[in-house]
């Protein structure tokens, strides 16, 4: 009875569309938060995502609409970021939902993550919304959007919300609109319990806290629980729903969406994708998961102060608890001692997860230039896969390397066709199709190397479109390149976690620019120190840090004692992220040298 009341529902859009501002206008309305306690993206609870003004996690909120007919229906909202690297964040959503709200900007139009998410909402099966948002803007041409998501989504848009989630515009037609369209839960109250376990978190008190949807049955604490996938068993101690804080119940049922405790103690017992049910009564079949995520692009990290080693794989394993795409494993360096090799679904994913774990583990870190993963095809006919560069075998013993791939769809205004193709050619991008989209919009779909992609492509792209264009990629396979390996030399010596996989035909360019870069970024010293890029034993880069003359306070001449405390201070904290290398001292930044050469 009160499940025909539930609806579950996600809201997907590209970027700064409005979502996060949609949200807040949606628990302002159903007085979820109190108006004085209501601050802008309330459901970006990380500073990080504050900082950003982006939404990094996801997050499920119960509210209570008082709807015109009426009733009183149960929300759940599920908030998910828009960025490519978090996509996988968005169809785990999806998947513990029954419709989808579909934001669209009414003067950006359909970008390329707007089609990427709305075909991971029709994939899913679920009722879309379309909401045609910021109205307000001079620029909103809401019949344009409203054409455009009709040709190029293919659904149904005439009767589209308009709204401004800025002004508290159309928000009330959409919530009326959730309750017609989209569907309640269905799941049998009285069958085995199945709950699909769709985030966790670790909290130092209650131990792993899981947010579930349950499809089917009941579950309470004191029950005894079963993983599906890995077997184990446990008790329930808690269950309740966010809204947006913590609420207990006394029970969540099938349709609800809520969280879960059951002192589970150690973090890699649970799995997120994974299904719950009942050790007495267990379901014969698990929730239809989802596609794992695979990692995409690998760095190191280190602490700076190798005796964290331990507390850094503590931090990360807390991380990953929270965030299933993230990898990582031991790995040495010569130059930087003990760390982990970390893998990440993109950069911005890699920038968020070495940020978390500076901020809310309070670790310095060096973080080497993050790669993708190659396959080096051995004369012996064995295939080895390298995900640090380091590692590529002898060129000796290499009969191939092959590189990841990706399809890569780009939107852009007609105008600027010829900068996008242009850049995408000397990125070595292979050209697919092109596709208008109506009169002045173009999708252009390349093939590009993911290293690229990795290495610079989106901020050349932005900068070549004067912002316009939107990036969308998928890994579509591996293909055969000229590539080799870098090495950086130091004072003579090869520091591994400056190596790195380049074209052979961009190797003499890249190496001059990594050498002029790491001259000027690394402090001089009491001596002078060549820098050179190496290919094998050819030397095809070289640059000389001159050095130091006067130490840094011989400039005060004693005189202002506060401003000489200040300088040591500031040179203390640029200290804070070196790491001594033979005897240089190379700071962090040098080994992003590689990536941005800017
Ligand atoms: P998200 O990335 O989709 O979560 O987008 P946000 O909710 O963070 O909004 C992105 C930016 O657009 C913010 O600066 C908002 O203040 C702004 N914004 C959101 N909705 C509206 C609207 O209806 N009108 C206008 N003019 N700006 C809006
Ligand atoms: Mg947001």
């Amino acid at each position: 009875e009160r499940q025909k009341h539930i609806r579950n529902f996600s809201i997907v859009a590209h970027i700064d569309h409005g979502k996060s501002t949609l949200a807040d206008r949606i628990l302002e309305l159903t007085h979820t938060v109190a108006k004085r306690n209501m601050e802008a993206q309330i459901l970006d609870t990380m500073d990080l995502e504050r900082e950003r003004g982006i939404t990094i996690k996801l997050n499920a909120v119960e509210l209570a609409y008082h709807a015109k007919n009426g009733q009183t229906y149960t929300f759940h909202l599920i908030d998910t970021p828009g960025h490519v690297d978090f996509s996988y964040e968005v169809s785990r959503s999806l998947a513990a939902c029954e419709g989808a709200i579909l934001v669209v900007d009414a003067a950006q139009g359909v970008e390329a993550q707007t089609l990427a998410n709305v075909y991971l909402a029709i994939d899913n099966d679920l009722e879309i919304i379309p909401v045609i948002n910021k109205i307000d803007l001079p620029a909103a041409d809401p019949d344009r959007v409203k054409a455009e998501i009709e040709n190029d989504i293919g659904i149904e848009a005439d009767d589209a919300v308009l709204a401004s989630a800025k002004q508290g515009i159309g928000i009330e037609d959409m919530l009326e609109r959730i309750i017609t369209d989209i569907p309640a839960p269905s799941g049998d109250l009285t069958a085995p319990l199945k709950a699909l376990i769709f985030d966790s978190v670790y909290d130092s008190y209650r131990g792993v806290v899981l947010s579930i949807r349950v499809f089917e049955g009941v579950v309470k604490p004191g029950d005894q629980i079963k993983l599906m996938q890995n077997g184990k068993t446990f008790e329930v101690t808690e269950v309740g729903v966010m809204s947006p804080k913590a609420v207990k119940r006394d029970y969540l049922m099938a349709g609800d969406v809520g969280y879960l405790t059951a002192s589970i103690k150690t973090i890699q017992d649970t799995e997120v994708g994974d299904t719950l049910t009942l050790v007495d009564n267990p379901a014969q079949k698990a929730v239809r998961g989802y596609r794992k995520m695979k990692p995409m692009v690998y760095c190191g990290l280190y602490p700076v102060d190798s005796s964290k080693y331990n507390e850094l794989r503590e931090s990360l394993e807390k991380l990953r608890l929270n965030d299933a795409a993230l990898t990582f494993e031991p790995e040495t360096s010569e130059a930087l001692g003990f760390g982990f090799r970390c893998g990440f679904l993109g950069l911005l994913h890699m920038d968020v997860i070495q940020e978390r774990l500076e901020r809310e583990f309070d670790l310095d870190l060096i973080t080497t230039a993050p790669s993708v993963i190659y396959h080096a095809n051995l004369a012996d006919g064995t295939q080895k896969e390298v995900a640090n560069p380091s590692e590529m075998p002898d060129p000796g013993t290499i009969d191939s390397i092959e590189e990841p791939f990706v399809h890569a769809s780009i939107m852009v205004p007609s105008e600027f066709v010829g900068a996008v193709m242009e850049l995408a050619q000397a990125k070595r991008g292979e050209f697919d199709t092109m596709e208008y989209l109506n009169n002045n919009r173009v999708n252009v779909i390349y093939h590009l190397p993911l290293s690229e992609i990795v290495y610079d492509f989106f901020d050349k792209l932005k900068s070549s479109t004067k912002g316009y264009a939107s990036l969308d990629y998928e890994i579509e396979g591996y293909r055969q390149s000229k590539l080799v390996k870098m090495d950086i030399l130091l004072n003579g010596e090869s520091v591994d976690a400056l190596s790195s996989i380049v074209h052979q035909d961009f190797a003499a360019e890249r190496g001059r620019e990594i050498v002029d870069k790491l001259r000027k970024l690394i402090p001089r010293q009491q001596f002078e120190v060549p820098v050179q890029a190496a290919i094998g034993n050819k030397i095809i880069a070289r640059a000389n840090i001159k050095a130091l003359r006067k130490n840094v306070l011989a400039k005060c001449y004693g005189g202002d004692i506060s401003r000489k405390r200040k300088l040591l201070e500031k040179q203390k904290k640029g200290k804070k992220r070196m790491k001594q290398i033979g005897s240089v001292e190379v700071p962090q930044e040098a080994f992003m040298a590689v990536l941005r050469t800017d």
